[in-house]
């Protein structure tokens, strides 16, 4: 399977099957904005919820916080997103398409034969110049300068000016964690694979503010946990590393920061990024409104600014990534199935259920399962077709469980449950089917 075909697959898939849609397509769509479907919100939404458990409700250190996303323009200046938010930018006069000159070499120029922009003797590259990524707008019914409001770039601002707000009202101590899920836009310049980069996402963050010292530790710590989370997410840890930065591609605000990567068929790249930001944040927020932000630490009577150390992951891009990791075609009986082998916590649909004919009052059986199932787990009733077709079409799902209504059904009051990835069939007690899916899911984390 070339790779570029896996992508263009998941792409066609998406769409078909209602996990991804391209924005406003009727119009002929909006460049890298695209919009989640019936299953590919509920993929979406498992992915955070799995991360807000995992960051928030499973420990007794972090608060979860939803800021809006306008904020005062005053916090984009303190945050230094203003005055150095930018990518180098640079276009082509001849076929007027633009690209990022720090990322010349991942882009390809739209003449042919495939090179890399500046490669054809045709080609003729600009000097670079810095475009800011944030969207302004106007708040007000007035637009004049007075009145601009950015669509924030990142979560993480919003967090910090409320990191007094939360410490008071939640009586935490140092060390502790405000995590926070929403969206971010950024104006990129070159997105592109499909949701890999879009203007329009949604991020996962945690700031954790530390006493300063103790900061290279937590960094690890972290680090690990981060870590450990991607792989019980369900994906190959061969597929996983870690990309340091150093030197001049360390951040302004960062003492140090690595990026978790995943191998895409479009190469490694980032899907994560733990960044120890020392008292860059704070100070800066300190500094612009005038707050005193620092923290008092009664057991030590000592006053000091937090340190912060950040873990920062992308929903959309982690949803991408599940479904790149999770493709795969296989070969049975001289037909090939496409699966989507998803951990079965993040599937959308956690169960198929089935008639095997449409008479002898199997349909009633197996709705009336579908009714019952459906108060606990989303589940989806399907009659339409050959039973193997059915299945088929929920391996693409991602689908863990198929649950066939047959003629022992009606005599013994057993279904048979398909498992997804072995194909294995067992024979469950219809009134035991709640207990079962609850026990497979369960036992999945
Ligand atoms: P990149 O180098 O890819 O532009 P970044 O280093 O600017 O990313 P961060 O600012 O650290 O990214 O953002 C944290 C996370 O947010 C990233 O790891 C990624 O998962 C997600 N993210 C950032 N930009 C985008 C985007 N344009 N589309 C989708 N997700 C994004």
């Amino acid at each position: 399977m070339a790779d570029q075909t896996l992508m263009d697959k998941l792409v066609s898939l998406s769409k078909r099957r209602g996990f991804i849609f391209q924005s406003a397509e009727i119009y002929g769509g909006l460049g890298s904005v695209w919009d989640y479907g019936p299953l590919g919100v509920e993929l979406k939404k498992n992915v955070k919820d799995r991360w807000w458990r995992a960051m928030v409700h499973a420990r007794d250190d972090i608060e979860g916080l939803d800021a809006a996303i306008l904020m005062h323009p005053r916090v984009w200046e303190a945050s230094g997103h203003v005055a150095g938010f930018t990518d180098p930018l640079v276009d082509c006069k001849t076929c007027k398409a633009r690209f990022r000159a720090d990322k010349i070499m991942d882009a390809a120029c739209p003449q042919k034969p495939s090179k890399h922009p500046g490669e054809h003797t045709t080609c003729q590259l600009t000097e670079p110049r810095m475009f800011n990524l944030m969207f302004k707008t106007f708040m007000g019914p007035v637009e004049e300068s007075a009145s601009v409001v950015y669509l924030r770039p990142e979560t993480a601002q919003g967090i910090y000016v409320n990191y007094l707000n939360v410490l008071q009202a939640s009586r935490q101590r140092i060390p502790f964690g405000i995590a926070q899920i929403g969206k971010a836009f950024r104006n990129e310049i070159t997105p592109g694979n499909f949701i890999f980069r879009t203007r329009e996402f949604e991020q996962m963050e945690m700031q954790f503010f530390v006493k300063p010292g103790s900061d290279m530790d937590w960094f690890e710590f972290w680090r690990t946990v981060r870590m450990d989370w991607h792989v019980a997410l369900g994906l190959k840890p061969e597929k996983l590393r870690w990309h340091e930065h150093a030197g001049n591609e360390l951040a302004h605000y960062a003492r140090a920061a690595y990026d978790i990567e995943y191998e895409f068929p479009f190469g490694w790249n980032e899907i994560e990024g733990i960044h120890n930001r020392g008292d860059f944040d704070l100070g800066r927020h300190q500094e612009y409104s005038g707050k005193k932000l620092e923290y008092f630490d009664q057991p030590t009577n000592e006053r000091f600014l937090p340190f912060i150390v950040e873990t920062s992951a992308g929903a959309d891009r982690v949803t991408l990534t599940v479904m790149v990791d999770a493709y795969r075609e296989e070969m049975v009986e001289g037909e090939t199935r496409v699966v989507l082998g998803f951990h079965p916590s993040i599937a959308p649909i956690k169960a198929g259920i089935f008639p095997l004919v449409k008479k002898d009052g199997m349909p009633e059986r197996a709705d009336a399962i579908f009714h019952a199932l459906k108060r606990r787990f989303p589940v989806f009733y399907d009659d339409a077709g050959a039973i193997g077709r059915r299945y088929r079409r929920m391996d693409e799902a991602g689908t863990p469980f198929g649950i066939t209504v047959d003629g022992d059904t009606m005599a013994s009051g057993t279904v048979t449950v398909r498992h997804r990835d072995s194909m294995v069939q067992e024979r469950i007690a219809t009134d035991q089917l709640a207990i079962y899916l609850g026990e497979q899911l369960g036992n999945a984390g």
